[in-house]
């Protein structure tokens, strides 16, 4: 069984408060002013916050230890401490929190969670100044409280991966071979993206923010003559996805008609995962007759968005990259859109429209 899970551990703390302060008035004048020690000022919390964009834990694997800022001291004059800074904490929709030691559940994001913020861990509260300890018979209090301490805990941190693009392609066409490609082509900082590798996966990172998941759907049609089929578990995974990818291996003179079958397959498994967009990449150009046989797929396909490449000599690849990212994008856009649907944003729909016109991709809503 594909397992399409991402783990991390992390400690968080959060901050302590300042503490209160022992100071009295000096004024000209005033020989005996009374007490002016401030009160310090709170810890940082330790917040989550779900942000839609992340599709992993890669973030939480680069930065372990999350600190909330300490709160200040008081001070004379009745001045009150600076608030400790919160640390923040961005984590993908679906994200699951538990206790590191205990495995107690501590909190599980929906995957349509998006900008939900979750206070986990508040920071110690700031120490009273001598200022409030003034009573009748005690006019020069020498006493003041301290900041309350922060508070840290390990934790887990868990995340069923949704992938972001499907690979649909026959055996050989060069779906693992792509998948690597993506995975590979990543600055080695850490055992990344997947403490163990998952065959199945692969991560197309587009910036220090955003990475898109592609998964190879496998059982489409290497399980079908065995009546394998799709695993529900692995139906979900892809459920999200916001298209399809199609590779055809034009090293082989019968791919010609491969299209239209790997569609026919998809649809008896899917009809919702069939009508997703896509686009059709055409592997293996370094092979001879390879380039021809693509042309000619193209010509054939002229509804379709069909790119050429050859993963072995990495020909192609920049365009392929760009289109996944543009399949990806042209949805995220549109759901903005329909949520925003009132108040129409213009930049977004300029960046869908140049996005979508750089790749040829239709934009929602064109004919
Ligand atoms: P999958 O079954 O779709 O996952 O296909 P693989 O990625 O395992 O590739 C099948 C075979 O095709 C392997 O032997 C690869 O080395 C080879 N292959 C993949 N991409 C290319 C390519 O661009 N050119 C050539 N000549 N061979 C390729
Ligand atoms: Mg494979």
């Amino acid at each position: 069984m594909i397992k399409f899970a991402d783990e991390a551990i992390i400690e968080v703390c959060s901050g302590k408060g300042g503490n209160g302060c022992i100071a009295f008035r000096r004024e000209k004048y005033v020989p005996h002013g009374g007490p002016a020690g401030g009160d310090g000022g709170r810890g940082g919390d330790v917040i989550f916050v779900v942000k839609r964009n992340l599709r992993t834990l890669a973030h939480l694997r680069y930065k372990q230890k999350f600190k909330a800022r300490n709160g200040g001291d008081g001070e004379g004059r009745n001045r009150f401490g600076k608030d400790g800074e919160d640390v923040i904490i961005p984590l993908p929709p679906g994200s699951i929190i538990r206790d590191a030691e205990t495995g107690t559940l501590i909190r599980e994001f929906t995957t349509e969670s998006e900008d939900e913020r979750f206070v986990f861990l508040e920071g110690g509260k700031g120490g009273w100044g001598n200022v409030h300890f003034k009573t009748s018979t005690n006019q020069a209090p020498q006493y003041a409280h301290e900041g309350k301490p922060g508070e840290s805990r390990m934790l887990s941190v868990e995340l069923n991966i949704m992938a972001d693009v499907g690979l649909v392609g026959f055996p050989n066409a060069g779906k693992s071979s792509l998948l690597d490609f993506f995975t590979n082509a990543r600055p080695k900082i850490a055992p990344y993206p997947f403490t163990t590798k998952i065959p199945n996966l692969g991560v197309l990172h587009v910036d220090s923010e955003r990475d898109i998941i592609i998964a190879d759907i496998p059982g489409i049609i290497e399980g079908a003559s065995d009546g394998a089929g799709l695993g529900f578990k692995f139906l979900k995974h892809i459920s999200r996805t916001a298209g399809l990818v199609f590779i055809i291996d034009c090293s082989d003179d019968e791919c010609f008609g491969a299209f239209e079958k790997l569609k026919l397959e998809l649809e008896s498994y899917s009809k919702e995962l069939a009508s997703k967009p896509r686009i059709v990449l055409c592997n293996k150009l370094d092979v001879e007759g390879a380039g021809e046989r693509f042309k000619e797929i193209k010509k054939q396909l002229k509804d379709e968005t069909v790119f050429g490449m050859s993963v072995f000599e990495r020909t192609g690849m920049n365009d392929v990259r760009k289109a996944i990212i543009a399949l990806v994008d042209a949805v995220e856009l549109q759901d903005d859109r329909q949520k925003t649907a009132a108040k129409p944003q213009k930049s977004a729909f300029m960046a869908e429209r140049s996005v979508c016109d750089a790749m040829e991709v239709q934009y929602p809503g064109q004919e």
